[in-house]
């Protein structure tokens, strides 16, 4: 059997390298005509999302290019410690969440999906596909093909299989924030390494870790309408962290801001699978980054995947199979993240409620088993 794979991200090549582990041969295609090296930010791997790069033997490797963080701090913008929360769990061999440049991310698993003997092809962007009933024909941009007996989306958010496989799937869908952040370079900033500093200011929502050797990975979360660009994003975002205590507007005047994006994630995709075409990662259930739980979910998918395609009958067995073992964990997460962002984007009456609740619910969740359910999910093939 041999799997065509649309999308090199990071689920593409873990979804390559756990078919390859159940037998099943599988190449990737790329839109891009090059590597993603050195695009993007950070991201958090969860504990659940370290689990299941544990079974493709890549969580030391994902571990030593990262930085572990597995406690979170959260305080309001008056700079009241409003509680501290666990960032997932600890696995039994002492791994924990960390938090890596999505390159290098990204660079671990296409290499090591190359080393396993994944074919990659770049410059090939889907554009159809044909499911002809025993094999599924792939067509990219370029006007070539590729014939397989599986098709396999790992496209992302926006993803194009998605609109091929339901024409009424919904478009992803703005969660009210616009994101940026990086890496600032201030040995003067402290914090404890291993701990994510949370702060729900008076207008926006900025969130820093600090490294032992001084580097400080921040983002910042600004509620603002669709399409409402500035040419600089500078100034809103001092005035948006001016009232806040902390440090936000101090780095907001000083860092460099990276790209600032609107946020989206999706809503329920009505359809997975179809024939010998299933969506995977963000193409099926995107989350907003408050959960951080994208890449975590993406990899979590590509080993259940594989496991089902080994254990099934046929494709149409192990589709429905995945799609019922993964289908209500990744929309509760997409749902789970989607309070969060809320929160951030609250109004002023909201905030006022949110910062009155805010203790509560996360002394609810100091305890590890409020959220047991997502961090101490383990995937096996
Ligand atoms: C360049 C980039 C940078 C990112 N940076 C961050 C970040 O800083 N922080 C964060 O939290 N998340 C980031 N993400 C999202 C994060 O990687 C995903 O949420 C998560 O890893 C789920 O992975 P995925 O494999 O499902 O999708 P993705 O990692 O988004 O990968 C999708 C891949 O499919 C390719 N593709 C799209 N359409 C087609 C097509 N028609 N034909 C062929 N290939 C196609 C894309 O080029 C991409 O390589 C980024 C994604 C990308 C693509």
């Amino acid at each position: 059997m041999k799997a065509l794979i649309t999308g090199c991200g990071i689920g593409g090549p873990a979804i390559a390298m756990a078919l390859r582990e159940v037998g099943i041969d599988a190449e990737i295609y790329e839109a891009y005509g090059a590597g993603a090296e050195g695009v993007g930010a950070f991201l958090n791997v969860a504990s659940n999302g370290m689990a299941a790069l544990r079974v493709l033997g890549l969580h030391h490797e994902v571990a030593r290019a990262g930085i572990p963080t597995p406690d979170m701090v959260m305080s309001s913008g008056t700079g009241k410690r409003l509680g501290r929360v666990p960032n997932g769990m600890t696995l039994d061999d002492g791994t924990v969440s960390h938090t890596i440049l999505r390159s290098d991310l990204y660079r671990i698993m296409r290499d090591a999906a190359t080393a396993r003997g994944v074919p990659i092809a770049y410059g090939k962007r889907l554009v159809s596909f044909d499911d002809t009933g025993s094999q599924v024909v792939a067509r990219y941009e370029d006007g070539t093909s590729a014939t397989g007996d599986l098709l396999i989306a790992a496209d992302g958010v926006h993803s194009r299989t998605r609109r091929l496989l339901d024409p009424e799937a919904p478009e992803p869908r703005y969660t009210g924030l616009y994101n940026c952040g990086g890496i600032y370079k201030d040995s003067s900033i402290k914090g404890e390494p291993g701990v994510y500093h949370m702060v729900f200011g008076k207008r926006a929502f900025f969130g820093y870790t600090v490294t032992a050797d001084g580097e400080t990975w921040w983002f910042a979360n600004l509620p603002r309408a669709l399409g409402d660009e500035p040419a600089d994003w500078r100034p809103v975002l001092e005035e948006a962290f001016a009232d806040d205590a902390g440090i936000a507007a101090a780095l907001v005047r000083r860092a460099d801001l990276g790209q600032v994006f609107p946020i989206h994630d999706l809503p329920p995709v009505p359809v997975w699978h179809r024939g010998r075409v299933v969506l995977t990662g963000d193409a099926a259930h995107a989350t907003s980054p408050s959960s951080g739980q994208g890449a975590s979910q993406a990899v979590e998918d590509a080993v259940v995947l594989a496991r089902c395609l080994r254990d099934a009958a046929g494709h149409r067995e192990a589709f429905g199979r995945y799609e019922s073992e993964r289908r209500e964990r990744a929309e509760r997460v997409v749902a789970y993240a989607r309070r969060i962002s809320n929160s951030k984007a609250a109004g002023p009456v909201g905030r006022i409620f949110r910062d009155a609740l805010l203790p509560i619910i996360l002394k609810r969740q100091a305890n590890q088993e409020s959220l047991a359910w997502m961090y101490r999910h383990q995937v096996s093939l």
